[in-house]
């Protein structure tokens, strides 16, 4: 992670100060990095005194429930619920918080409200390319595990917390620490040193982790573990350039009851296979297939993305989107997309 320059600190202070009414925004389908940083960030501008709402482009997913219910909903918002009450939300503001998303076009339904909006922005990210342009100030590092991370070194830096993990609000660390967990999927990637340093300053400052992985990873509907099982079983494909591909039909999502969310971490499972070298997730939506990417170290999931996907993220984990039938004629078709365009990247990767 590059310093975080001073000056950039005290004109942050300087606009958090200035502001009458702040908005925190995210990326469209929040995650727990997404969630956790506006939580973070909502606590932390209420105890500075600070009048702040949280506007989504998406609802927050119910496994996140013990993040946002410390929000409360009279202070959270999003598009996708009540879209008259967020623009209303968003309309009222002086200053906008961008978290976790590097352009306006990653928020979705949310994304002319903030294009043309007359308030000061500030973005606070760690994906690659930002669009810098488009904000006022710009904090953005891809050398950190998550928003949240970086959220939390740019709040220690305030003249509010002063260098001291233990004077954030409980509430503010403990989401900081889920953004955190979440992002490094409990520490498997994208762990940098000041990664650890965030980690360990944060239990010193007592928030419980036990607490926070239990409601990550031990409160699954059962649907999940027996679709992942059915997907495992019957559905996983590898090719003979090492592509694995599974593909995710809305029947088969209503036939186990899934909730958005439910499936946060399949495309994770085949790169677990040795001679797996990137995994692929499509998942049909209403009008367009999701598509998810995680490939290991040497290929870029990244530029996958964006070749094919209409989508980017980071070098290991990426994802974006077919629409229908723009792009693609149904689900049906995308298995045979999936083994022409994959195997095209990977002859490109090996050149
Ligand atoms: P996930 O597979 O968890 O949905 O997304 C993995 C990563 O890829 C996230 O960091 C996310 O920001 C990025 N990503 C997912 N979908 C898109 C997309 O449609 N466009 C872009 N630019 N990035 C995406
Ligand atoms: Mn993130």
């Amino acid at each position: 992670m590059d310093i975080i320059s001073q000056s950039d600190i005290s004109k942050l202070e300087r606009f958090i100060e200035d502001a009458q009414k702040i908005a925190i925004t995210a990326h469209m389908r929040p995650d727990g990095d997404a969630v956790g940083s506006c939580a973070a960030l909502f606590h932390c501008l209420g105890d500075m005194g600070k009048d702040a709402v949280i506007v989504l482009p998406d609802a927050s997913p119910d496994y996140l429930g013990f993040i946002t219910e410390a929000v409360g909903s009279r202070h959270l918002t999003d598009f996708e619920s009540d879209g008259q009450g967020a623009r209303d939300a968003l309309a009222g503001c002086d200053l906008i918080f961008c978290l976790d998303y590097n352009a306006f076009h990653r928020t979705g339904k949310m994304e002319q409200a903030l294009s043309g909006h007359h308030a000061v922005k500030i973005l606070v990210d760690h994906h690659l390319n930002p669009a810098r342009e488009c904000f006022d100030l710009v904090f953005s590092e891809t050398e950190v595990s998550s928003t949240a991370e970086y959220l939390y070194n740019i709040l220690l830096m305030t003249s509010r917390y002063g260098h001291d993990a233990g004077k954030l609000p409980e509430q503010a660390a403990t989401a900081l620490m889920t953004g955190m967990t979440t992002d490094t999927n409990n520490f498997a990637n994208s762990v940098f040193p000041s990664t650890l340093r965030m980690a360990s300053s944060l239990l010193e400052a007592g928030v419980d982790r036990d607490f926070i992985i239990s409601r990550l990873y031990n409160e699954y509907s059962e649907g999940r573990i027996r679709l992942m099982g059915e997907l495992l079983s019957k559905r996983l494909e590898i090719t003979p350039d090492g592509v694995a591909y599974m593909i995710l039909d809305r029947k088969t999502i209503e036939k186990y009851g899934l909730k958005e969310g439910d499936t946060e971490g399949f495309v994770n499972i085949p790169l677990g296979i040795g001679r797996v070298k990137i995994s692929c997730f499509f998942k049909e939506d209403e009008d367009r297939i999701r598509v998810s990417l995680r490939s290991k170290r040497g290929i870029s999931a990244n530029r996958c993305a964006a070749l094919y996907f209409n989508g980017g993220g980071h070098e290991q984990a990426a994802g974006g989107r077919l629409a229908v039938p723009e792009d693609i004629g149904s689900i049906g078709e995308v298995a045979a997309y999936a083994e022409k365009v994959m195997h095209e990247f990977m002859v490109r990767q090996a050149e």
